[in-house]
């Protein structure tokens, strides 16, 4: 455990504090190569981050590994109070922690930032107090035969983080795992990893050394290393669907389990006798338009009955075109940039493709801010897309921007079929006051997690996670810790 850290009060000190190093055995460990971290919004580089080998990758999972005995027999209960004040820690420290996120990601401070840190501390304190629940079972097998299951830790966790969420998405992961006495190594997303540095930092200082360790690297070295090492006893990887069929790959060779949160292409059906205000609020909230789209649970298929169809377009694109789209640090922004050039390219390839199709209409709401010192590319403008074949990339694909695709529907059957018309199964939402009618729906529709009515995003209580391509397993809730980060042991006991 180090002791009394105080985050520098100036985010860019902060980011240079990680210059080029790895949180190994809670220390600041220099690593041999770095890469340049970008500030999305100007271009100009923010930092340099660790580029992993192999061997740095290994010191990690080593800290860990030795940590791990002692740190699994501290009682639950001593343990979920630690990881709970780091929660507390972490919110008392927000506003610096939400500064680096908005610097690294692009993501608006005001609208996205802060309430991303302040989840995240929320998800410490929920799991910390969930130790005592790490509960097996006794099995009524024989009256002369004591017969019970327990719950024991995995050892070694390995967490791999994108870029979209990168705290929330972590503390989903670390916190269940270190509650049921894992050890854990996370692989920041290089893309964004400072604030993961900052925010983990903070929670070790709750932690035994080694507990908790940080590494950033590529995909290909550093990733890799992890998910292939002999001494990682579980992956828990958030990310793209292309890099989710890699690390399950490498998982099934060691034969560890892996829990993959990965892409999707959310429906929203509106029907014909939804509030229109509501359901507008809804589709702005559900695409997550002040984060730029760039979301997994994005509700970027809208299915709006006929009869509101044209109400709905108005309403929505009014709403769209009153958002400010500017510089993330700027407290009157609603909506920052796209994460980086490449991203920002296959945005607009979904758009230029969508504008080639014959019949198809494309809508651009807002305006990119000028005469700054902002580089334009990465603002990308909240689009609409309508009238678009089902078999459209634009309706099959997830394109991880602030793109919605507005589809026309008349017959129910049809719309929930056209809703289950996809490879991913992450999330759904549907709108009505027919109670009926929302129950049916909830019941056919094929995703994890099926909202009526609103479109929340990940509750710490409320389990989480997709079908089909949409991943494997749940975060978030006590039945993700249970499932995802302890395995049941059969305990049988003759008494004669
Ligand atoms: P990505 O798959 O490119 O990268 C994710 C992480 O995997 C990064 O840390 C990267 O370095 C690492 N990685 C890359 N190659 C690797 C390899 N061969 N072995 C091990 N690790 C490797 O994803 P991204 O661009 O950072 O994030 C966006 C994606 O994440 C989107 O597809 C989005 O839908 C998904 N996502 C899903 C959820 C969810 O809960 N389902 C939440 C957020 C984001």
């Amino acid at each position: 455990m180090t002791v009394s850290f105080t985050p520098p009060a100036d985010p860019q000190a902060a980011i240079a504090t990680y210059r080029n190093l790895n949180l190994v055995g809670s220390r600041h460990v220099p690593v041999s190569a770095s890469l340049d971290v970008l500030n999305p919004a100007t271009g100009a580089v923010l930092g340099q981050a660790a580029a992993s080998t192999a061997a740095e990758t290994d010191a990690a999972v080593q800290a860990a590994k030795a940590a791990g005995s002692a740190w699994a027999a501290i009682p639950a209960r001593e343990r979920g109070k630690a990881v709970a004040a780091g929660g507390r820690a972490l919110l008392a420290h927000f506003e610096i922690v939400a500064q680096v996120l908005a610097r690294e990601t692009g993501k608006a401070i005001r609208t996205e930032c802060r309430g991303e840190v302040k989840t995240s501390a929320d998800i410490l304190e929920f799991y910390g107090g969930l130790g005592s629940e790490l509960k097996g079972e006794t099995i009524p097998f024989n009256p002369r035969m004591l017969t019970m299951t327990t719950r024991e830790p995995l050892g070694v966790v390995a967490a791999i983080l994108p870029w979209n969420v990168p705290l929330v998405l972590m503390m989903l992961k670390i916190a269940p795992a270190l509650v049921a006495g894992n050890t854990v190594v996370v692989k920041a997303s290089e893309e964004a990893p400072f604030a993961t540095y900052l925010a983990a930092e903070i929670l070790m200082q709750h932690l035994p050394d080694g507990v908790l360790n940080v590494i950033n690297g590529t995909g290909a070295d550093c990733g890799a290393a992890l998910t292939s090492h002999a001494d990682v006893a579980k992956i828990t990887f958030t990310g793209s669907e292309a890099v989710g069929e890699t690390v399950y790959k490498s998982g099934a060779e060691r034969i560890v389990p892996v829990s993959l949160e990965l892409g999707g292409k959310s429906p929203m059906i509106v029907c014909d006798d939804a509030s229109l205000e509501k359901s507008v609020a809804g589709a702005i909230s559900g695409m997550r338009f002040t984060r730029q789209g760039q979301s997994c649970t994005a509700s970027s298929r809208i299915y709006v009955h006929e009869s509101l169809y044209d109400a709905f377009l108005a309403a929505l694109r009014a709403e769209l075109d009153s958002l400010k789209i500017g510089d993330p640090l700027d407290e009157e922004t609603d909506i920052g940039t796209i994460i980086n050039a490449k991203q920002a390219a296959v945005v607009a390839g979904y758009v230029a493709q969508a504008e080639a199709t014959p019949g198809a209409t494309v809508i651009r709401c807002g305006a990119v801010p000028e005469g700054t010192e902002l580089s334009p590319d990465l603002f990308a403008l909240p689009t609409l897309l309508l009238d678009l074949p089902e078999d459209h990339p634009c309706v099959q694909n997830e394109i991880f921007g602030p793109v919605a695709v507005i589809q026309k529907w008349s017959d129910y059957e049809d719309v929930i079929a056209r809703a289950n018309d996809s490879r991913y199964g992450l999330a759904a939402t549907v709108w009505t006051e027919n109670l009926s009618r929302a129950l049916d729906a909830t019941s056919r529709l094929n995703a994890g997690y099926v909202q009526v009515n609103q479109n929340l995003t990940i509750q710490p209580n409320v389990s989480y996670g997709g079908f089909g391509r949409s991943g494997l397993g749940k975060e978030a809730s006590l039945e993700a810790m249970l499932a995802h980060f302890t395995r049941s042991k059969t305990i049988v006991i003759a008494m004669d």
